[in-house]
């Protein structure tokens, strides 16, 4: 360590422990002044809150609540918010120091929500979009089953309207308390994304801001169509202190920096917050003309009107050639395609295509061209035109 570093982690320890100019144990919103967590100059809040919380003296971005964020993002009075009652419960009846239930009435009663993260709808520059804003002041934004329900949820609703998404995110991880079904939310929002992204063909914008990290990172934060991430943001998977233990060698300064990732090609673009909204605009204006979206028509959790034990027994039934009904079925459904095809030459029955035959059959509420005479084929995805 040179000795010039070595001044300066002294000084950004003595930042540490200077007491701050707020009521302690208070949301930093509550008392008149806070302090930079980066240049450590102190700053009125009133001010700073008119400045989007960007610091005076070295430009560095102090962290933003979201009703704060969504004030700033969409038009004024045109935010619809979704799913505001959904509220997290305790199945693992964890416990540490506290227990889990205590935690969330304490962070319940200090941000006013009810879990991590506010999704709606609203205007942004006029455009409507989805958007989904996590809070870092509710339990580090830890990601629990109501983070990914929320998330989901509002994933789900932009594709069948088709809206695009923006994510604006700032998480610790997947929350500890809620175990291995906070985990499962990684996958969920995955899902719905691939729906939203691959087969409707609409846009996802995730915001990364300081600090994104842990289950999120590993999830939906990175699967933007592009990644906006705020200067010097912190976005990384683990902690820098476990790399370095694992690697045994000392990581550069500037290591799960925003700019540290944009120049290694993890994201795509570094907005300060002033411009963010405009950029947001102008980025969904130039995918407003894209050709390929889809909206509504995609048959995301539709099933047919058939039980899953019927699915079943359907399937055993196809697979056991030795029933007597089967050969019946099967000569029914030979006869059936002479009929369709007008062709005496037909010899590709075999019991896939018996199979493949009476699944479609089941799903009356598909519209696919399943059989195709030309090919000889048989289409049982469905296509998205
Ligand atoms: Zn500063």
């Amino acid at each position: 360590m040179s000795i010039l570093s070595w001044i300066e982690d002294q000084r950004k320890l003595k930042l540490l422990n200077a007491p701050k100019y707020n009521q302690p144990d208070s949301d930093v919103s509550q008392g008149l002044w806070t302090r930079c967590d980066h240049c450590g100059v102190i700053l009125y809040i009133k001010h700073l809150k008119e400045n989007q919380r960007v610091c005076f003296g070295c430009g560095y971005h102090l962290q933003m609540n979201s009703t704060e964020r969504i004030e700033y993002l969409i038009d004024t009075g045109t935010w619809r918010p979704f799913d505001e009652t959904v509220s997290p419960c305790d199945p693992l009846e964890f416990r540490d120091q506290k227990a889990y239930t205590e935690r969330l009435k304490d962070a319940q009663e200090r941000t006013g929500l009810q879990d991590a993260v506010q999704t709606g709808t609203g205007l942004l520059d006029g455009i409507p979009v989805a958007l989904g804003v996590m809070d870092f002041n509710f339990m580090g934004g830890s990601m629990g089953s109501v983070v990914g329900e929320k998330i989901t949820r509002l994933i789900e609703y932009a594709t069948q309207e088709g809206l695009p998404i923006i994510l604006v995110c700032a998480s610790g991880g997947a929350r500890m308390q809620e175990g291995i079904l906070s985990l499962m939310q990684m996958a969920k929002i995955s899902a719905a994304l691939h729906v939203h992204q691959n087969c409707a063909k609409l846009l996802y914008i995730s915001v990364l801001t300081s600090p994104t990290t842990g289950g999120v990172t590993a999830s939906f934060a990175m699967l933007g169509d592009l990644i906006f991430a705020e200067p010097k943001a912190l976005i990384g998977f683990a902690g820098r202190r476990v790399i370095e233990q694992t690697l045994q060698e000392q990581l550069p300064d500037d290591f799960q920096t925003a700019e540290y990732l944009l120049h290694h090609g993890l994201l795509d673009l570094i907005v300060p917050r002033s411009f963010l909204k405009q950029a947001l605009s102008e980025t969904i204006t130039l995918y407003k003309e894209a050709p390929l979206k889809q909206r509504g028509r995609i048959p995301y959790g539709k099933r047919g009107p058939m039980t899953k034990i019927r699915e079943e027994q359907i399937r055993r039934f196809t697979n056991s050639p030795k029933n007597p009904e089967y050969q019946t079925l099967l000569n029914d459904f030979t006869e059936l395609l002479y009929l369709l095809n007008q062709e005496k030459n037909f010899e590709v029955f075999d019991q896939q295509i018996l199979t493949k035959a009476l699944k479609l059959a089941c799903k009356t509420e598909t519209s696919i061209n399943w059989l195709n005479f030309e090919s000889k084929e048989f289409s049982v995805r469905p296509i998205f035109n």
